[in-house]
């Protein structure tokens, strides 16, 4: 992983030519809410059409992939649950690498205790067993849980504390919202006095490790496409990946503006269909020439 260079000034308009693979936020750059996005189907369609790979990135830990291939099947996007990666899987991955044989205790919904179930990892909630407590977007979070969190790390001395994502809410259209899992590491850090250690979603590190194997692909040989600049653009940019900001979701124009530079995408697309033209200059000549001689490009080796 290499940093951004400080210079890099974002700029308006598309990449000119594809990609090897693309790494798609689901909310406000696919859709937002329920409602498919202008002109999302028709960029799906054009990479499978090209022969790209790509990967559906959500912070989002109340979901598994399967739920996220249903969401994304109803609004005609046919997708296989490899393609999807979020939190309830790179936690899971991160703690089956970095703490096998750990106890947790999960503050979260049921598509994350199922998966670390799957995955092997043992679940208790009693304190003095636990040596992780997991704070995630839980809508029944309450008293009692958070407790169990105080005892495992206050009385007993022996809990960490990790969280799933780092996002303080998750966005509704119309302006409206849900806490997310920052609540609730802000309520055990306000009792505990300790810090949370570890985030496993967007901006971190992990994540985009966590997709680039899956896709098998260089960090140079992905695009980025996400309307959050302090998680999709930041995690982007600090491991020079190229990236698009859309602004279909979050961020306007004039919030860009206030950011550091280091936020600043590569490329701006005021509708995620602006990539259409290099997807569709894809032609299989033009990659077999590529491939012939070994070419590089501003997108990386075309494989
Ligand atoms: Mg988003």
């Amino acid at each position: 992983m290499r940093s951004v260079e400080p210079t890099r000034i974002a700029t308006p308009g598309a990449p000119a030519r594809p990609f090897a693979g693309y790494l798609f936020d689901l909310d406000g750059t696919i859709y937002l809410g329920d409602q498919l996005l202008p002109g999302a189907r028709e960029v799906i369609d054009a990479i499978r059409v090209a022969g790209r790979k790509l990967l559906f990135l959500s912070n989002n830990p109340t979901r598994d992939a399967e739920q996220y291939v249903s969401k994304l099947g109803a609004m005609g996007i046919a997708v296989e649950a490899r393609e999807i990666l979020n939190t309830v899987t790179t936690m899971t991955d991160w703690l089956r690498r970095f703490h096998p044989g750990a106890t947790v205790f999960p503050i979260g919904e049921e598509p994350l205790k199922r998966a670390l179930v799957n995955g092997g990892i043992r679940i208790s909630e009693k304190p003095a067993e636990i040596d992780i407590v997991i704070a995630s977007y839980d809508r029944g979070f309450d008293y009692r849980k958070l407790q169990i969190a105080f005892d495992a790390i206050h009385v007993h001395k022996q809990a960490r504390l990790v969280t799933t994502n780092p996002d303080r809410f998750c966005p509704f259209p119309g302006g409206r919202g849900e806490p997310d899992a920052a609540a609730i590491v802000g309520a055990i850090e306000g009792c505990t006095g300790i810090r949370c250690e570890q985030n496993v979603g967007k901006p971190d590190p992990f994540m985009i490790e966590a997709a680039l194997a899956r896709l098998d692909l260089h960090v140079t040989e992905c695009l980025l496409v996400g309307d959050r600049l302090a998680t999709d653009i930041r995690m982007a940019n600090a491991a020079g990946m190229p990236s698009a900001l859309v602004l279909t979701g979050e961020t306007t124009m004039e919030m860009l503006s206030d950011h550091p530079e280091a936020d600043y995408p590569t490329w701006i697309l005021h509708r995620i269909d602006e990539l259409l033209p290099s997807l569709q200059r894809d032609r299989p000549d033009v990659r077999e020439a590529d491939h012939r001689g070994g070419k590089e490009t501003d997108a990386g080796t075309i494989r």
